[in-house]
């Protein structure tokens, strides 16, 4: 019963296994060299990821919504474009990284425009990519890459804003307050940062550097702070079953 509540949760990751499975079983060779395949970039994930999780817990416990509103929103104009470019362009990481990043951004209020920005720039343009270009193809080329790029990343982001609209994009599952039984807390994902105590005090706990939920029942009036902290928290450690 379990596995079967497991694999209904996580359906996704459950067909890529079995196409795994089934590989290995049917063409070794080629299963076998999926599987490296995969456990290089999962490796990689493992030592970027945890570096990722805690910069955006950090940027969204600490910088206010009206900053991002101010630098990223949909009134920023120019000046958020602007910034968008300068955010992507100097990031660092994989584009997986960017992801996380943009999902708080837009969470605090940031544009679609400017998430497409972000996205786009931190994929294509970064600065250390740029310097490669400059030095093997030479500048010229690098130049002339960079200024249609752009152009492309910002008429891609214009029309993206005006095809989807904010309220397409679903932050959070409806959850039906009579169908929760208890808080869950997947220790193995929690990095304990401590968000969750702070917004709902009387729910977690932290415990040996692990957070805790406490086990109430949850009252109607609840619901809404439970499902900001299960949006927040960085790891998506929280759950509600
Ligand atoms: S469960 Fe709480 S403490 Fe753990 S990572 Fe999520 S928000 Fe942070």
């Amino acid at each position: 019963m379990k596995a079967l509540h497991w694999i209904k949760k996580n359906k996704l990751l459950s067909v890529i296994s079995s196409i795994y499975v089934f590989l290995l079983i049917l063409m070794p060779d080629k299963g076998t060299s999926a599987v490296k395949n995969s456990m290089y970039y999962v490796l990689e994930m493992l030592q970027v990821m945890p570096i990722v999780f805690i910069m955006t817990a950090m940027i969204e416990a600490w910088v206010p919504k009206e900053a991002i509103l101010n630098s990223f929103g949909e009134k920023s104009g120019w000046k958020g474009n602007i910034y968008s470019f300068l955010l992507g362009s100097f990031s660092a990481g994989p584009i997986y990284a960017a992801f996380p990043v943009c999902k708080m951004l837009f969470k605090k209020g940031a544009s679609i425009t400017n998430i497409v920005i972000i996205l786009s720039a931190w994929a294509v343009i970064k600065v250390p990519m740029l310097a490669n270009e400059a030095k093997f193809l030479n500048v010229k080329f690098m130049g002339i890459r960079w200024i249609l790029t752009v152009i492309s990343i910002l008429l891609m982001a214009y029309i993206l804003s005006i095809i989807v609209k904010k309220e397409n994009i679903p932050l959070h599952n409806k959850i039906k307050t009579e169908a929760i039984q208890s808080i869950v807390v997947h220790e193995q994902y929690c990095i304990a940062c401590g968000l969750c105590v702070k917004i709902v005090p009387e729910d977690f706990e932290l415990w040996n550097n692990k957070v805790k939920s406490k086990n109430r029942k949850i009252k109607e009036g609840e619901i809404e702070k439970l499902k900001r902290v299960m949006e927040e928290c960085p790891v998506k450690a929280i759950s509600l079953e």
